[in-house]
């Protein structure tokens, strides 16, 4: 029989656990983007991207204006496909992904449905339709969407028109809608752009407890005092990544002013 000194003991330890890594299987990317080009013309608006997100990550995209975040998030939605490259969605190519339930999206302004005369609910229910086909919805259709309600703090607005609601109030109504419809990824285009200052807070508070009853978080941002906050991961963009890692380290690198080309900071706006 051999005895392992501390030292030993120690390595050993650290021998099983990297094959214990070795061994398990990382998670199935929710997201993945290989070697990906893409552009409107011939001229490239985005190229040599690669991103994985996996299942629970909470993760915000920023870079300057023009510098491709929408171009990205289209592609990564499968609304654009690649020139070059691969993009998958749940493991199927992006743009024949059409299991649309799995993902809620959350437009800037959630402008599409600005002119519409419905009232929260109704926007709410809509998430439950996937999942219906045309069929009625049943009681607990009703209790999911109550439940999705009531998350979001919006219960009491319920039988509002969406017109009627702020800027916030409308954000939160469409968030219900992704919860309803049971989304998986959680995908938000600049989500807080005209929402006053408390209610951005709060807003950003509600996602992290989303994120931590496991729904996977993507969001554009223009404004990195609230990423830098509250996001795990930064991805920076301007036309390639400049940074992809934990937010702490961005806060700490030289890639806010490379990708911005300033003397940018992290406190305000950008
Ligand atoms: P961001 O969201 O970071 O502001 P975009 O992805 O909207 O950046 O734009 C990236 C580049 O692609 C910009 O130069 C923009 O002018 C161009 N672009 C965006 N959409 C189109 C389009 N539909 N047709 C042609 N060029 C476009």
């Amino acid at each position: 029989m051999s005895v392992l000194t501390d030292e030993e003991h120690d390595d050993a330890e650290l021998d099983s656990k990297s094959s214990e890594d070795a061994d398990s299987t990382p998670a199935d990317p929710l997201v993945e983007l290989s070697d990906v080009e893409f552009g409107y013309t011939a001229a490239p608006v985005v190229e040599d991207i690669s991103i994985r997100i996996t299942p629970g990550e909470y993760v915000a995209i920023v870079g300057p204006n023009g510098s491709g975040k929408s171009t990205l998030m289209k592609l990564i939605l499968g609304l654009l496909r690649p020139d070059e490259g691969s993009a998958t969605l749940f493991g199927e190519p992006s743009h024949s992904f059409d299991d649309g339930a799995r993902i809620g999206y959350v437009a800037q302004h959630a402008s599409a449905s600005k002119e519409m005369p419905i009232t929260v609910r109704e926007v709410v229910k809509m998430g439950r339709f996937p999942h219906v086909g045309f069929g009625i919805l049943s009681a607990e259709d009703h209790e999911i969407v109550d439940e999705a309600l009531a998350t979001v703090g919006m219960s009491d607005f319920a039988n509002r028109r969406v017109t009627q609601l702020s800027g916030g109030q409308r954000q939160r109504a469409f968030i219900a809608r992704a919860l309803a419809g049971e989304a998986d990824l959680l995908v938000l285009d600049e989500p807080t752009v005209g929402v006053d200052a408390e209610s951005v807070d709060a807003f950003y508070d509600l996602l992290e407890s989303l994120n931590d009853e496991g729904i996977t978080i993507l969001l554009i941002e223009h404004d990195l005092g609230a990423v830098t906050d509250h996001a795990e991961r930064i991805i920076c963009l301007n036309r390639e990544v400049y940074f992809d890692g934990p937010t702490d380290d961005f806060v700490e690198s030289d890639a806010l002013a490379r990708a911005f080309g300033t003397a940018a900071t992290v406190m305000g706006d950008i």
